[in-house]
């Protein structure tokens, strides 16, 4: 089985790295992660540095939070450009900007050095269940090595195409996801000012054409009153930024994801930022003067 350094421990890159683990994977971790003593018990080997985890593996999978902790692991002094060994692969499964993606497999191309961007959905309960939706981008044969290790992580897995177009795929997604979180958190804020039973609304909706993931799982977790994350709102706006960027990019205009950023930037202006994105609802709620 190949060697596969993982780094990025977070919400999502822990429960991941374990089934790697389970699945009999020889996994390396950096040392200095908050996760290693808890993945050195599961199984991992400790690198002390991203050049001596190159050293020791066949694979690296990145699931860091932004383009700029993605480039500078990559490209930072002594990090994984350099010291990753050719005929390697390097999986970034971060949400970080097509073009970032695509610059990255252009340094990486010129050390005879595969990398495919493979960003995820499902959440961190995707990430827990090994179900997460998984699109890449890339050449076919990297995907056709990396489909036996995205098997142990994800359960709807799409080669999208070339480099970049899994990062694309995910824009798209975030889009979608965002929208419909603040279309759930309108809903559910109209109801509650009408004095009208929420429970009940989100119950009656399921059954019929409004049903969604979001409005199941984000509609409770607002009548929970409970935004622990989940997915930090702050990482949600990196996204619509990403999404908004590509849109400006090629000339296409997208006014719902715009209102949702801004809404979204009212949050973390207010310091929310480390509340699940169903926390949304609590700026609708608040300019509703609930
Ligand atoms: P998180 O904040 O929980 O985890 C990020 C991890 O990266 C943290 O453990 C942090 O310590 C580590 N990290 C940051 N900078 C680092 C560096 N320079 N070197 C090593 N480690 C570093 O975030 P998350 O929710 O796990 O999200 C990770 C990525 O997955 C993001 O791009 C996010 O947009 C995406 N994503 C998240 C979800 C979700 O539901 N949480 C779903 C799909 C995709």
């Amino acid at each position: 089985m190949e060697k596969i350094g993982f780094i990025g421990l977070g919400i999502m890159g822990r429960p991941m790295a374990k089934h790697l683990l389970k699945a009999g994977y020889p996994v390396f971790i950096l040392s200095s992660s908050a996760a290693a003593a808890e993945l050195k018990e599961a199984g991992a080997t400790l690198s002390e540095t991203p050049a001596a985890m190159a050293k020791a593996t066949d694979v690296i999978i990145t699931m860091l939070p932004d383009s700029p902790e993605v480039e500078s692991m990559v490209m930072g002094e002594g990090n994984l450009l350099q010291a990753m060994k050719p005929g390697t692969l390097f999986i970034d499964m971060s949400t970080i900007s097509p073009a970032t993606s695509i610059t990255l497999y252009n340094k990486f191309s010129g050390r005879s050095i595969e990398a495919l961007d493979a960003p995820v959905s499902g959440g961190q309960a995707g990430a827990e269940g090994a179900t997460l939706s998984i699109m890449v981008g890339g050449n076919e044969p990297a995907f056709q090595r990396a489909l036996p290790v995205f098997e142990k992580m994800g359960k709807n897995i799409i080669h999208i195409g070339k480099p970049g177009a899994g990062q694309t795929a995910k824009a798209c997604n975030q889009i979608i996801v965002g929208m419909t979180i603040q279309a759930v958190a309108e809903a559910l804020t109209l109801a509650k000012k009408s004095g009208v039973d929420v429970a009940k609304v989100r119950s009656a909706l399921l059954g019929g054409f409004a049903q969604s993931k979001i409005l199941d799982l984000h509609g409770q977790r607002i009548i929970d009153r409970n935004f622990k994350p989940g997915f930090k709102i702050k990482l949600h706006r990196k996204d619509m930024r990403i999404a908004l960027q590509t849109g400006q990019d090629l000339s296409v205009p997208l006014p719902g994801s715009a209102v949702v950023a801004s809404q979204m930037d009212a949050m973390l202006a207010e310091g929310k930022g480390d509340l699940d994105h169903s926390s949304l609802a609590l700026y609708l709620e608040s300019v509703a003067g609930l």
